[in-house]
């Protein structure tokens, strides 16, 4: 596989273009172009120059392959197909504040939740930073965007993988999409989803960026956790507990657990009241989600009248809390559904 010239920030990139004796205001268009998402041979730039980053770098390191629309909400789903033929998938929402993609940090995930179907296969391999940004770039030019006026103005990292699994590549994608003269996706603006490797979200707190971090909870006892989420025998719920209060400490932001209600699980009564009791008193907020059923896992969805009785209790025990509508579930909406629908279907060449 080339290289990918998206995951250069413009500093790297001026110093690539003085490399190749380039005028210095050609870094100013290859940024720009890039940042637009367009291939390296629509950038205008001298034929020479096109040729010699052309037999170096991916012209496309991130290809829509098909888009799926929900007839429910206009939710869209992408399949994209990157440069060595694996697969990924987004979604794009949109919602009355600015629309949301959730992008992917991995091919597969090794994290191995029980109700996920990113983890179906294993880890393939770390997206670059230049191949998470690419899937913003491109979907941002499909849909109209430009860089004055984006389409997408909001990301989550709630795609196939785990991002404290690709931590050094996760960090400088946050960077280089906030970059001056490119998409500029501010931290604020970029919510960070982890099943609660501990290490990293530590080393997350000094890093300085802004960001929203979300924390895959699903469960308020180590037992019971275990058995939907293999890494609760790694870190312990009191670990990731002194890991959010560190992240507080440091950063002085909220955070925020997220809970799927998953039935005959988590759901009841008394789960409610034990998540409560665990969460009280905490900067936090808490977003519940009825499980988005996936045909290859045998669990199922809590049923609505479960989910609002567990949002009540949090309410009533005083713990911010939202009962998050799942968006797209006609067209595989949960991560990992789509690209796993095409591992089985042997579609494509992996
Ligand atoms: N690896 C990260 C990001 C994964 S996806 C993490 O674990 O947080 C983002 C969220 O979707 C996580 O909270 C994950 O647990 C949840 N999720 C995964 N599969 C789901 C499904 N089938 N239904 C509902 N939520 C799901």
């Amino acid at each position: 596989m080339k290289k990918i010239l998206q995951d250069l920030n413009f500093t790297e990139l001026e110093e690539l273009v003085f490399f190749y004796g380039e005028k210095k205001y050609r870094a100013k268009q290859l940024f720009e172009g890039l940042m637009q998402g367009k291939r390296i041979s629509d950038i205008p730039i001298s034929a020479t120059f096109r040729e010699a980053l052309l037999a170096k770098f991916e012209d496309e390191p991130v290809k829509i392959r098909e888009t799926f629309v929900s007839k429910e909400d206009g939710t869209k789903k992408f399949l994209f197909e990157l440069a060595d033929g694996n697969l990924i998938e987004g979604v794009f929402m949109r919602y009355k504040y600015g629309n949301t993609q959730c992008v992917s940090t991995q091919v597969g995930c090794r994290m191995g939740c029980k109700f996920c179907a990113s983890t179906l296969g294993g880890l393939v391999r770390n997206l670059t930073a230049g191949e998470i940004l690419s899937q913003i770039l491109v979907v941002n030019r499909l849909e109209g965007g430009n860089l004055k006026d984006r389409a997408v103005t909001n990301v989550v990292l709630m795609g196939s993988g785990e991002p404290f699994d690709n931590y050094d590549n996760v960090i400088k994608f946050i960077k280089n999409a906030s970059a001056e003269g490119g998409i500029c996706i501010s931290p604020r603006n970029v919510s960070l989803s982890t099943c609660g490797l501990v290490p990293q979200m530590k080393k997350f707190a000094e890093e300085g960026l802004p960001v929203n971090l979300t924390i895959s909870l699903h469960a308020s006892s180590d037992e019971e956790r275990g058995r939907t989420m293999p890494v609760a025998n790694a870190y312990s719920i009191s670990e990731i507990m002194d890991a959010c209060a560190y992240y507080f400490k440091k950063t002085g932001r909220r955070y925020i657990f997220e809970y799927t209600l998953i039935a005959g699980e988590n759901c009841d009564k008394e789960h409610a009241e034990a998540l409560a009791k665990l969460v009280k008193g905490k900067p936090c907020h808490v977003n519940l989600i009825r499980l988005n059923e996936v045909k290859e896992r045998s669990l199922l969805a809590a049923d609505e009248k479960a989910a609002y009785r567990f949002l009540g209790i949090l309410e009533k025990n005083g713990i911010s809390a939202t009962l998050r509508r799942s968006l797209g579930s006609d067209i595989g909406g949960a991560c990992g559904q789509l690209r796993a629908s095409y591992l089985e279907k042997k579609a494509p060449p992996i």
